[in-house]
């Protein structure tokens, strides 16, 4: 996982550190009561007087979003303090009516936490400084009128939805473990319920931080930051990128300047965006229009209480008690809806068998519902994977019906009777059928003669098509195979 990069003689060692702000899911924004907006919303249709900054409006705290920033406190081991406040953020632009933002400076809702991070490396943790609670800002489109004017248009939909923010100790050392860390985080959040994290629509925005030093044990250099990465893959290629050109840059003999840099998907390069002087002047002071908010640790413990069983904790139950492999563990857990089928189907048939159900629905099923087939009924998968287990239907069989049971009901047990799917196992049967098979294929049994391997495959295809799909595939090989030998 070391970030050592080399070229030109010198060997340098890569500091990460990663900013996220995430849009929680809540039905209101942040202060007000107007719903959160979608992009089917006309602009500037989800707004009142609050959220467009209008002078005398009022803020109100939106309970679901505090208590879902509590609960991500919780999930990533961070501290929650007793009694928090708001603060403004002062600054000016467009996209902010009311000239400051409402956030949290010195008392975060969550702070010191972690999140464990799996890697093609192994196994490492990253360091949360802080989560804390804020407010979005409204969405600015620049446009260029057919006459060649150009025009700024602002949507306030967005304005004041709750947003998260979440910091890293400048913990990371390379750009994949910095995507895995950003995808852990939203694979967290989604668990939770406490935010979609959709990256392509902008629910979810990136932003790293990485610079370089001569050693990993000498003090760190100047940063970069790097933002508009719209998706994982981005995030990897952009830290990737910067870090091959400060390297090269310093080669060069030059030095890094402290700036904001924007990622450009078509070129796959960063750009300047912005110089960055050491820290902005906010004119933090505490937000006056709301009240200190007291955070009972009997408040804290209830939503606890209510978190779902986490990823890291259910991979390591499914490598631990049900013996799958970290991988295999690490894929369902990956995706939700895969991990909530095997959960549904074991609970239907606790006894069936955990590794073969987790390579139908890490194989079968993920494969499936990534081409948009429909969702399968839990309980009849679970009969449908048993059956395959048990060797009463083929695995081909059990494909052929997976596709049906996606596509609407469907009762396994009763279709394997009624259309006699059960596999023909009967070593007598399937020598009569590999026989006439045999008989009726005298150019295969040349080729066969002849030195020609495939010869074999094509008459097992031959003998499953005359058992009409339901011969046990790996007997009727070894049959076949014992029938030309004998030849
Ligand atoms: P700001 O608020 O100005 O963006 P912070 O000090 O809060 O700056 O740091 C923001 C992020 O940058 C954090 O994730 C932190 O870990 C990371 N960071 C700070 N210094 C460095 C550095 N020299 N190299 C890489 N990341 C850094
Ligand atoms: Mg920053
Ligand atoms: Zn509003």
């Amino acid at each position: 996982m070391s970030g050592k990069v080399a070229s030109g003689g010198s060997v340098r060692s890569a500091v990460i550190g990663i900013e996220i702000h995430v849009q929680l899911r809540t039905a209101t924004k942040m202060f007000c009561p107007c719903a959160i907006p979608t992009d089917a919303d006309e602009p500037n249709s989800r707004t009142c007087p609050t959220c467009l900054g209008l002078p005398g409006a009022l803020p109100t705290p939106n309970r679901a979003a505090i208590e879902k920033v509590i609960a991500v406190g919780a999930a990533i081991g961070a501290k929650t303090p007793s009694t928090t406040r708001w603060d403004r953020k002062n600054y000016f632009y467009p996209d902010l009516p009311k000239g400051y933002q409402i956030s949290q400076l010195d008392l975060p809702l969550a702070e010191h936490g972690s999140i464990e991070v799996t890697t093609s490396a192994g196994v490492g943790s990253v360091r949360i400084r802080r989560a804390h609670l804020e407010e979005d800002t409204a969405r600015l489109r620049h446009e260029r009128a057919g006459d060649g004017s150009r025009a700024s248009l602002i949507d306030y939909n967005r304005s004041g939805v709750a947003l998260l923010e979440i910091v890293t100790e400048p913990d990371l050392r390379d750009a994949e473990t910095s995507r895995r860390y950003a995808e852990e985080l939203r694979l967290l959040l989604r668990t939770i319920g406490a935010a979609d994290a959709e990256m392509e629509n902008g629910q979810m925005r990136v932003e790293a931080n990485v610079s370089l030093r001569d050693s990993e044990e000498a003090p760190f250099g100047t940063r970069v930051e790097v933002k508009n990465m719209n998706s994982f893959r981005s995030v990897e290629r952009a830290i990737a990128f910067e870090i091959a050109r400060q390297n090269e840059l310093l080669d060069a003999g030059g030095s890094v300047t402290q700036e904001t840099r924007g990622w450009d998907d078509t070129s796959e390069t960063t750009y300047t965006m912005r110089a960055k002087e050491d820290s902005h002047d906010y004119r933090y002071f505490p937000e006056p229009d709301l009240p200190p908010l007291a955070i009972s640790d009997a408040w804290i413990a209830e939503i606890r209480a209510r978190l779902p069983e986490l990823p890291a904790a259910r991979r390591a139950r499914y490598v631990a008690d049900l013996g799958l492999t970290a991988y295999d563990a690490g894929v369902l857990v990956g995706e939700p809806r895969a991990a909530s089928l095997f959960e549904a189907a074991r609970a239907a048939q606790p006894a069936l068998d955990a590794k073969l159900l987790a390579n139908w629905v890490a194989g079968e099923y993920l494969r499936a519902a990534n081409e948009g087939a429909g969702e399968p009924e839990p309980k009849q998968f679970a009969a449908l994977v048993a059956a395959v287990g048990a060797g009463e239907i083929n695995g081909a069989t059990g494909k052929a019906l997976f596709a049906e049971l996606c596509a609407g009901p469907l009762d396994i047990r009763a279709v394997i009777t009624e259309r006699g799917l059960a596999q023909i196992s009967d070593d007598g049967a399937l020598e009569a059928i590999a026989a006439e098979t045999l008989a009726a294929s005298p150019q295969a049994l040349a080729d066969w003669r002849a030195g020609k391997q495939q010869a074999l495959g094509f008459l097992v295809g031959q003998a499953m098509k005359a058992s009409k799909g339901r011969g046990n595939p790996a007997r009727l090989g070894e049959i076949m195979r014992r029938l030309l030998d004998a030849q």
